[in-house]
């Protein structure tokens, strides 16, 4: 797509949103209605593009990715004409009389550029959000999952003028195109140094923009959780989707005196999930692309393997695979790692978990294993991070009523239900006043004494 056609599909959907803005609430209920039906007919489409693109297995693709999509539209159906409705506020004394309200509007069109991990779902839930508060969406999916970009195509124009949602395929030259235009919304999720490309293209036009980013996110176990259960879900939030995931538990910080027992556990449950032959195991996905399985095998040179690390390029398979104490300055923990690795650090005292929580600060996630009540506290409050999780991993995610973002490096803004809804419409304070009362001394000429009205004004 050249940049002619681009400013022309700008300047189609900037055309559709004028004239569809005053339609009501409803057409956008019953296309999202409409959207619910087509994804389950597709169903197995989506199965076959997700297995094709990252071997996911079926219930993988089901569970992560269809199912998150339909409770978003649920939650849209059920809520919209509620989150939508003008909301009265109380006036301020000041104005008295008024009456106050907000009132929401669609931005208008939104870009909106998507990665591979999740290609379903992380471009259809914020779709979801934008044409719920109103919005036409241009989604550029990622060029490294082409055959979930075609089911997104299939469904998308089955359900919505071209006018209001076009998915353009394409690489980061598409993108950058795209982001040439002047867009009223951008909505980016992907790489935190891609992000940073995305927030300056935002700012030559001073628009908005969510950035959903990457990072660190740590599981920190402190050995007053049942060990084995403990081990399970981190080694279900890490190898999930060969741990492409943004919120996986990036590494293992463990009180040093169970470390030993955690790592045996670790591999006790990554041998129940898998077999001994992870290769053969349907439950268990591919690396994207060559480049990223090439970056993950430099992620391991130098580092001490204590499971795992057998990889086969043609298959893009990459063994579950534990590293015992990595040095601090290594990629490995300098760098997200986005793949089935995971490191073990190990602490004694609470400076030294402070000491890799500052140099890796601002997670995307945060999870904390302990039964320790002081302990859960003290690390949540002293922290930042986008969302956490006590005594689990990625369930955060889950619940469309809590918001989903990051925080400096991991992003800017958060999106799910209400919150995308909000995100993606601009609201508007609107006062409304009457004139059967007017305080004179408001207009000049002025009291000559400022000293009454001082104290009555700081009262009210
Ligand atoms: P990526 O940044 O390489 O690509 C994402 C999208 O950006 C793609 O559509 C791609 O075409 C486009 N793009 C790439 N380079 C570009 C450029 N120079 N200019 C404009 N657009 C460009 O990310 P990825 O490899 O697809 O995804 C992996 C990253 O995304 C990881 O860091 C992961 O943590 C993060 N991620 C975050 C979330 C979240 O919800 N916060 C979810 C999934 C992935």
């Amino acid at each position: 797509m050249n940049s002619s056609m681009i400013t022309e599909l700008k300047e189609a959907h900037h055309q559709f949103f004028k004239a569809y803005k005053k339609q009501p609430i409803s057409v956008r209920i019953d296309h999202l209605k409409k959207l619910k039906k087509v994804i389950n007919e597709k169903e197995q489409d989506i199965f076959d593009a997700l297995d094709r693109d990252l071997k996911k297995p079926a219930f993988e693709s089901f569970t992560s990715e269809l199912l998150m999509v339909l409770k978003e539209i649920d939650a849209f159906v059920k809520n919209l004409k509620e989150w939508a409705a003008p909301k009265r506020v109380s006036g301020s004394l000041l104005n008295f009389p008024s009456q106050d309200f907000l009132i929401t509007e669609p931005y208008g069109t939104v870009l909106m550029i998507s990665p591979w991990n999740y290609p379903f779902q992380l471009a259809m839930i914020p779709l979801v959000g934008a044409i719920g508060a109103g919005n036409t969406v241009v989604l550029k999916p990622s060029e490294s999952a082409p055959h979930t970009s075609k089911v997104l195509i299939d469904i998308l124009s089955a359900v919505f003028p071209k006018e209001w949602v076009t998915v353009v395929e394409g690489d980061a030259k598409v993108a950058q195109a795209l982001l040439k235009e002047k867009w009223d919304y951008i909505f980016y999720t992907g790489s935190t140094q891609v992000g940073k490309i995305i927030a300056k293209a935002a700012a030559e036009h001073l628009t908005p923009v969510t950035l959903e980013l990457g990072g660190k996110s740590p599981s920190v176990v402190d050995g007053t959780t049942p060990i084995q259960k403990t081990a399970r879900r981190i080694v279900w939030g890490k190898f999930l989707n060969c741990g492409q995931t943004c919120i996986a538990p990036d590494y293992v910080l463990v009180q040093s005196q169970f470390k030993d027992a955690l790592i045996q556990a670790l591999v006790e449950e990554i041998e129940k999930a898998f077999g001994t032959n992870v290769q053969d195991s349907k439950d268990y996905g591919r690396i994207i692309h060559e480049k990223h399985f090439k970056k993950l095998e430099a992620d391991l040179k130098n580092q001490k393997v204590v499971y795992g690390g057998k990889t086969d390029i043609n298959e893009l398979f990459f063994e579950p695979t534990i590293v015992d104490q990595p040095v601090m300055d290594s990629p490995l923990i300098q760098d997200e790692i986005f793949g089935p690795i995971l490191p073990i650090l190990s602490y004694e005292t609470l400076d030294d978990i402070d000491e890799v929580l500052t140099q890796l600060k601002n997670p995307l996630a945060f999870y904390v294993f302990s039964r320790n009540k002081k302990f859960i506290n003290t690390l949540i409050q002293n922290y930042s991070f986008g969302g956490a999780v006590v005594n689990d991993a990625l369930v955060h995610f889950t619940n469309p009523k809590l918001p989903f973002g990051g925080i400096g490096n991991s992003g800017l803004g958060a999106y799910h239900g209400k919150y995308s809804f909000d995100l993606m419409s601009h609201s508007k304070p609107v006062v409304k006043r009457s004139f059967w009362f007017d305080l004179p001394q408001r207009y000049a000429p002025y009291p000559k004494s400022l000293s009454l009205f001082k104290t009555i004004l700081k009262r009210i």
